[in-house]
């Protein structure tokens, strides 16, 4: 087996312990962070059955995406969305994770063409309330909710959140199990969405998000490796 097969098989295998673990009868999904890692790895990922992949860099993705044809992925934008961003976006991803302004979703809306199917959104919830980070407060979550609802081609599907890292288990579950509530809220405002998703859940703290309903964990480095952000990367890191 290829590296990426067996660490594939590995984060696999955490999921389901979870899962049996926390009593989770529903589906997690493994959505595979490709960002700054190159075609040929998302590739072998590919040949070991995964076909969610999430990328963070416009530009970067849409080079994937190119390189990638035919291969039925399902694409996943995780980074902030700049709203001079909006087309492409719009036109070449299936979800947008990190929705946290109304202009955004409007702009989203506004670019997706009649003849794709509504684009998935998340909307990105600042749960620690750090100010450094993007996000909606909770607090403003219903109000851009109800707006967003209203998007014919935007399929509102749930919430995101970064929280702030710890390795405290008990502190990540704390942060997740906001999410979760947050989510419940909003499912009986709005019954008739398909409110399922909650795309938390990272390398460190991927049984912690299971154990409080993750339905996408997002896994990059368990999978691919450390990230290589260093000046001889064109990726730089952005923060
Ligand atoms: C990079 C990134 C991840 C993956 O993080 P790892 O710790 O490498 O698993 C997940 N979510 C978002 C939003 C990211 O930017």
């Amino acid at each position: 087996m290829s590296h990426i097969a067996e660490n594939l098989a590995q984060v696999r295998a955490q999921i389901q312990a979870a899962r049996s673990r926390f009593n989770r009868k529903d589906d997690v999904q493994l959505l595979a962070v490709s960002k700054t890692k190159p075609v040929a790895l998302l590739l072998e990922a590919w040949q070991s059955g995964q076909r969610h992949f999430g990328e963070n860099y416009l530009q970067e993705a849409l080079d994937k995406i190119a390189a990638l044809p035919d291969k039925g992925i399902i694409w996943h934008f995780i980074g902030p969305v700049q709203s001079n961003k909006t087309t492409p976006l719009a036109e070449n991803f299936d979800w947008i994770h990190c929705v946290d302004r109304a202009r955004i979703a409007r702009r989203l809306n506004d670019a997706r063409s009649d003849s794709q199917p509504a684009l998935n959104i998340c909307l990105q919830v600042n749960i620690s309330g750090e100010s450094s980070k993007s996000g909606v407060s909770i607090d403003e979550l219903p109000a851009l909710a109800a707006e967003v609802s209203r998007y014919p081609k935007l399929n509102l599907r749930g919430l995101m959140a970064i929280p702030a890292s710890s390795h405290i288990f008990e502190e990540q579950q704390y942060a997740f199990s906001q999410l979760a509530c947050a989510l419940q809220a909003l499912q009986q405002d709005h019954p008739s969405l398909p409110l399922d998703t909650l795309s938390m859940g990272m390398s460190n703290d991927l049984d912690a998000a299971i154990s409080q309903g993750a339905t996408f964990v997002r896994i990059g480095t368990a999978i691919f490796g450390a990230r290589d952000y260093s000046t001889k990367n064109p990726l730089r890191n952005p923060t």
